[in-house]
């Protein structure tokens, strides 16, 4: 056997058990963590100038990389911020906008009419503060109260 088919070897063998070489390992890791980590120091002691050789060089040949890394993630952050921004404005806006079923006027603190409870139609426009006016039937709505206008011209309440 020749060291490339040794190592060839090896890697297969690795490939095959590898789930199992994983989990074995986790498992000693965990259950001598402490010993782990003593060994962990003990490399870097040894090994010091080594290690961080190493890491820079790594570092080094990876920095444009890296950086494209973290300029995508900041993008990707920030378009998921936007997106959430998007759809929470569009779900408050769809609540604040959604007409009642049951009754045209929209009460709550955000008074809001669409169409005229009385005759239907959408030619409603805001006169005041909680208060509309239908072109079409010429009554004015309020949050409680509907008004009409009599012969005199004088506002009156729809009974
Ligand atoms: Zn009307």
């Amino acid at each position: 056997m020749t060291p490339e088919e040794k190592k060839e070897y090896a890697r297969e063998w690795y490939q095959k058990n590898r789930e199992e070489r994983r989990e074995y390992a986790r498992r000693y890791k965990k259950e001598h963590y402490d010993k782990y980590l003593e060994s962990q120091r003990r490399y870097y002691e040894n090994h010091r100038e080594k290690v961080i050789a190493k890491s820079s060089a790594y570092h080094k040949a990876h920095r444009e990389q890296n950086r494209e890394a973290c300029r995508r993630y900041r993008a990707k952050k920030k378009l998921e911020k936007l997106l959430a921004m998007k759809e929470e404005k569009l779900r408050r806006e769809a609540g604040y906008f959604k007409p009642k079923k049951e009754s045209p006027i929209v009460g709550g603190k955000t008074f809001r009419l669409d169409t005229c409870p009385v005759c239907g139609s959408r030619e409603v426009g805001r006169i005041g503060n909680k208060s509309y006016f239908c072109r079409s039937c010429f009554r004015e709505i309020t949050q409680h109260k509907i008004y009409f206008y009599d012969k005199e011209g004088i506002r009156r309440l729809e009974s």
